[in-house]
């Protein structure tokens, strides 16, 4: 077996059942993903648009492809043929425009609301007031091309490990709190999106079911 597919099967073997691996493979060669394909992994994220698409265009038809980082409104319409889930959603506007796209090609996009976790500075991701206030916004709610099937988030970059339980502990509690005030009895809302190759196993002992790991699986870029 090839090296890559090596790291997936045992990764695969090490996290429990119910947890996704979602394969970050940017920047990373077509040829790094089929190894992985290889081995029956399906599911990758990339986080730019551009390559998303190329990567779509010329890899298998099965695989499932997230788009995983910040995405611009004026790009929607690039991935919203093929694209299986949007981790990073943070805006109305945003939401707004995917439902539109997916219209236009008769689809349901699946979406999580990116939470901002982290106590540091970072730029993009909702405060528990916004994502609220999306979730109640009239204009969400009469939505027929999108759903919100989870939440995601990253935690702070540290080596503080009380920290990042912390930060995900949170975010699994606000997870817990929106499936039960906004998505009463709606089997669709199960996804919570956190860890990377850092703090994965952190983030399911916190809950996570849904894992992005890159850098450990595919090398450093
Ligand atoms: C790059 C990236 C990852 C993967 O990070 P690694 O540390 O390489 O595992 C996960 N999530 C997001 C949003 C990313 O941009």
């Amino acid at each position: 077996m090839n090296e890559i597919g090596l790291k997936i099967t045992a990764l695969k073997a090490e996290i429990p059942e119910n947890v996704t691996l979602v394969a970050v493979s940017k920047t990373k060669p077509h040829a790094a993903i089929s190894d992985a394909y290889e081995v029956g992994q399906r599911v990758f994220g990339e986080n730019k648009v551009q390559e998303l698409v190329d990567k779509f265009e010329q890899l298998p038809k099965d695989i499932e492809w997230h788009l995983i980082g910040h995405l611009q409104t004026n790009k929607v319409k690039y991935i919203a043929p093929f694209v299986a889930l949007i981790h990073a959603v943070d805006s109305l506007k945003l939401l707004v425009e995917i439902n539109q796209q997916a219209k236009k090609n008769n689809r349901v996009i699946d979406c999580l609301l990116q939470l901002r976790i982290a106590q540091e500075e970072t730029k993009f991701g909702l405060t528990f007031e916004d994502a609220e206030q999306i979730l109640q916004a009239h204009e969400f709610v009469e939505m027929k091309n999108v759903r919100i099937v989870g939440l995601m988030g990253m935690a702070s970059f540290v080596n503080d490990n009380a920290q990042i339980s912390d930060e995900f502990r949170t975010l699994n509690n606000y997870y817990q709190h929106v499936k039960n005030r906004f998505f009463n009895n709606n089997k669709d809302f199960t996804i919570l999106s956190m860890g990377m190759s850092g703090d994965y196993k952190i983030a399911i002992e916190e809950g996570s079911n849904m894992i992005r790991v890159g850098s450990s699986l595919f090398g450093n870029r």
